[in-house]
């Protein structure tokens, strides 16, 4: 591996789950969850996956930690690519760590915190058991709860408490990928911040990459170094995180920065709430062309019958939309302006 492999790279993941089959198991129908999703992430660096739920983003996190299995594609993690073999899948398991929404349902309510914390390490036979200990209290430590929390129960904890020794679980193997899903989404707000805020100095001292799944593009924007939006299961626009907050390309992820609270009272006055029509289609079925052509204000006839291709527009910023193709100049309409 040489300094410009990167943590992750993913390319053409494919995963449909299927909803209907024949008597003799032949899928007929399937509802197609990822599509043809290519993702790469460096170390130290935060890759935030946003998009509305139902877009694939927490599915696209499962193929990448291995906990869901791809219909195509491959994952290649730190220049090696991980098949389906017992020993891929253990050496997998050591280097990605993925930490949920929920922290309670992860936690075993019959077993200390630091048994949770230590587990990973009995799992993957590392250390003798007073080394384990010794490991987890640290890490509760490095996560602002402190070794006494190791006798308490996931019970006795709050929700950020909670969070942070799923956190600390993620990290006591020192993985070089974290999938983190939604991670501070059944958090309070203040327990939000305070929880982005450890995952952003944990990052910086461990310099583990990061793959963020989240809904909320504060969230994102708060900890991501690139973006890439997910629509139906599709990449539609990717870029560094500034561009994209800044200079938003495509008309879903214009819609959807629209929505985003400005601090600044002015600044929300100049911003335009972008309010969608048109109904979602179904993944079970989904649309010839562009998959947003059913919501999108700036659809043409062409939208409807042929499917964006990716068009790079400067520096690492790429978007899935007719309106920014030189070749289909004439079939386009009017620019849209920045919301
Ligand atoms: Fe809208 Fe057409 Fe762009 Fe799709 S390709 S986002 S329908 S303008």
């Amino acid at each position: 591996m040489n300094d410009d492999t990167p943590v992750l790279e993913a390319r053409g993941l494919v995963k449909r789950f299927p909803v209907r089959r024949t008597l003799f198991g032949r899928v007929t129908r399937a509802v197609s969850a990822v599509d043809e999703v290519d993702l790469r992430v460096a170390a130290g660096e935060t890759l935030g996956l946003i998009g509305e739920s139902g877009s694939g983003k927490s599915t696209a996190g499962r193929l990448v930690a291995r906990l869901v299995r791809p219909d195509a594609g491959r994952v290649a993690l730190l220049g090696r690519e991980v098949g389906d073999t017992p020993a891929d899948l253990r050496w997998l398991r050591t280097r990605v760590q993925v930490v949920l929404q929920d922290p309670f349902s992860s936690l075993d309510p019959t077993k200390t915190v630091g048994h949770a914390v230590a587990e990973p390490l009995v799992v993957h036979k590392l250390g003798n058991r007073s080394q384990r200990e010794e490991l987890a209290e640290r890490m509760l430590d490095r996560v602002g709860l402190g070794a006494s929390y190791a006798w308490r129960y996931p019970a006795e904890l709050s929700g950020g408490q909670r969070q942070r020794v799923a956190i600390a679980r993620g990290l006591v193997l020192a993985p070089r990928l974290l999938v983190a899903d939604e991670p501070t989404s059944a958090l309070d707000l203040s327990t939000r911040s305070e929880i982005l805020n450890l995952l952003l100095e944990l990052q910086e001292s461990t310099g583990v990459a990061c793959l963020l799944i989240s809904h909320d593009f504060a969230t994102i924007r708060h900890l991501a170094h690139r973006i890439a939006v997910l629509y139906l299961g599709k990449v539609v626009e990717a870029g560094p995180a500034e561009r994209l907050a800044e200079d938003p390309a495509h008309p879903y992820t214009k819609a959807m920065m629209s929505a985003v609270p400005v601090p600044d009272p002015g600044g929300q006055n100049k911003r335009k709430r972008i309010a969608l029509s048109g109904e979602i289609p179904s993944p079970i079925d989904l649309p010839s062309g562009c998959r947003f052509s059913s919501r999108c204000p700036y659809a043409t006839d062409h939208c409807h019958s042929t499917e964006p291709e990716m068009i790079d527009l400067s520096s690492g910023h790429r978007v899935a939309c007719h309106l920014y193709d030189p070749s289909t100049e004439a079939d386009r309409p009017t620019t849209p302006t920045a919301p």
